[in-house]
């Protein structure tokens, strides 16, 4: 296997497999390196979904390589596209198939021509005599491997790449909690016709603008609420997860659903034994929460597991520190940037890192804000650019930024402005923001703002 690269991406999430085909398809010769056996990080590993959310209001904010999925998906029958999101938190939801996702992107990474390495576990990052990335040692079933590129980019999500390096990291709120970590699990055998009826004669019962009788199977692509048998059980003693409410979400098939309900609090996601603790008592949710489902939620009884997540969720970790960090207020006042390369309308939801309870904070209806690309370029370490979960934000912002759809596309912003930098022998800081926003305008990103927004 060839050592050297253009491009070098660590981590085969969404956000490193969407900076990979970039790479790759602007030219870049291109090294995507994963440490699982498949791609697509927390949305196939962790299983979580829906994808929230490509929308703000009726416009669509999210195209480019994430739209492309969509499409793709949809074509391949696993996905139905973005849906109304009946439980009234963002105007879409996208659900999808964990498992033709991981088969797709398979596919497009070898019709964009990206070599893969799985089962290559990022180990430490190389740097030249300047302090500079010059790559990554990776340990493989072979053995350790170093391979070098003129640019690496790290997807890791928990800044594995960038802490190794000596970029400046953050990790979690002002005392350094993070959001908690959930397991999803999927149930299958549902009748979800049973528990539109439920909904239909119980109208407190669910979160929703849908007027009762309009509440059915068919409608219900999000559940938020059942707060009565909830709290029943939880009186009893037959629930213990700190929750407020019951959460699931549908699948690309009619009896299955994904449940989005375990929650681990007070955990470090980068202290080996809060992990460990995190995935034994998350499990053990879920065999509680299984129980719940068939006895309390109509439309259950018959409910069986038909997967858990190959590892639990984690919403939060470390953040570099960039040449800009995105701030709450810059995510509530819906505000632009020259060099912008992705716009997001998902609030600020921060689950409570220490029990149950969620804060949302909203933009104003109908807008959305932008992410500068200066955001992935760590501060003081050259030849490396971030994408993904683990890009400059505060604490608050990360709450909206973290979002599927946007992780994209800020893969997108970083392969390509990766390709360039190979390409013309620039640093990441140097990249013109106007041919790099240029350039994925014309990839199909939705970066052209609504007549009237000024920047
Ligand atoms: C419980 C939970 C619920 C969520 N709910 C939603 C939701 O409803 N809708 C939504 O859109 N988003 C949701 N999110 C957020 C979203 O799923 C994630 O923030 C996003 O997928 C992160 O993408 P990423 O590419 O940055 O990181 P990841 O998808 O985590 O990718 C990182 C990749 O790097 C790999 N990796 C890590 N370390 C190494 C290493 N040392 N060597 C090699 N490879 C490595 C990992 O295996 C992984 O593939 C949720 C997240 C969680 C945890």
């Amino acid at each position: 296997m060839e050592t050297t690269y253009d491009v070098l991406v660590i981590g085969g999430g969404n956000a490193g497999c969407a900076a990979a085909l970039a790479a790759a398809r602007h030219g870049a010769h291109t090294l995507l390196v994963e440490r699982y056996g498949f791609l697509g990080g927390t949305a196939t590993a962790a299983m979580v979904g829906p994808w929230m959310t490509f929308h703000s209001g009726r416009e669509r904010i999210v195209g480019g390589i994430a739209q492309e999925i969509v499409e793709r998906l949809v074509a391949m029958g696993g996905s139905p596209g973005h849906v109304h999101d009946s439980s009234d938190y963002v105007p879409t939801i996208t659900p999808f198939d964990p498992e033709l996702h991981k088969a797709l992107l398979f596919e497009m990474m070898a019709e964009s021509g990206v070599r893969l390495l799985l089962h290559g576990y990022f180990l430490d990052a190389l740097r030249d005599d300047r302090g500079a990335v010059r790559g990554a040692r990776v340990a493989t079933v072979g053995g350790l491997r170093e391979f070098e590129a003129a640019v690496t980019i790290d997807a890791s999500a928990d800044a594995y790449l960038a802490a190794a390096a000596g970029v400046e990291l953050q990790q979690g709120d002002e005392r350094g909690r993070v959001q908690p970590a959930s397991l999803m699990f999927r149930l299958s055998h549902v009748d979800l016709e049973a528990t539109a009826a439920y909904v239909r004669a119980n109208p407190d019962e669910m979160r929703t603008t849908i007027p009762p009788a309009e509440r059915t199977a068919h409608a219900l692509t999000a559940v938020a609420g059942l707060y009565e048998l909830w709290n029943r059980a939880r009186t009893r003693g037959e629930v213990t997860v700190p929750r407020e409410l019951v959460s699931f979400f549908i699948s690309p098939y009619p009896d299955e659903v994904t449940v989005n309900m375990t929650r681990v609090v007070d955990i470090d996601p980068l202290d080996p034994e809060d992990l460990t603790r995190a995935e034994v008592e998350a499990r053990g949710q879920a065999l509680e929460l299984l129980a719940f489902f068939r006895r309390d939620v109509p439309g259950f009884a018959n409910a069986r597991i038909a997967a858990t997540a190959t590892q639990i969720g984690i919403r939060e970790s470390r953040r570099i520190v960039g040449v800009y960090t995105l701030t709450r207020d810059d995510v509530l006042s819906a505000r632009t940037f020259e060099d912008a390369v992705a716009r997001s309308a998902y609030p600020i939801d921060i689950h409570n890192p220490s029990g149950s309870g969620t804060a949302t904070q909203r933009l104003p209806p109908g807008a959305s804000y932008e992410i500068p690309y200066r955001c992935l370029v760590p501060a003081n370490v050259e030849r490396l650019l971030v994408a993904g979960r683990c890009i400059s934000t505060t604490h608050e912002a990360l709450a909206s930024t973290r979002l599927t759809p946007t992780v994209m596309t800020l893969g997108q912003a970083a392969g390509t402005a990766a390709a360039l930098c190979a390409a013309k022998a620039l640093q990441p800081r140097d990249v013109p923001a106007t041919e790099l926003r240029e350039m994925l305008i014309d990839d199909g990103v939705d970066l052209r703002r609504p007549a009237g927004v000024e920047m």
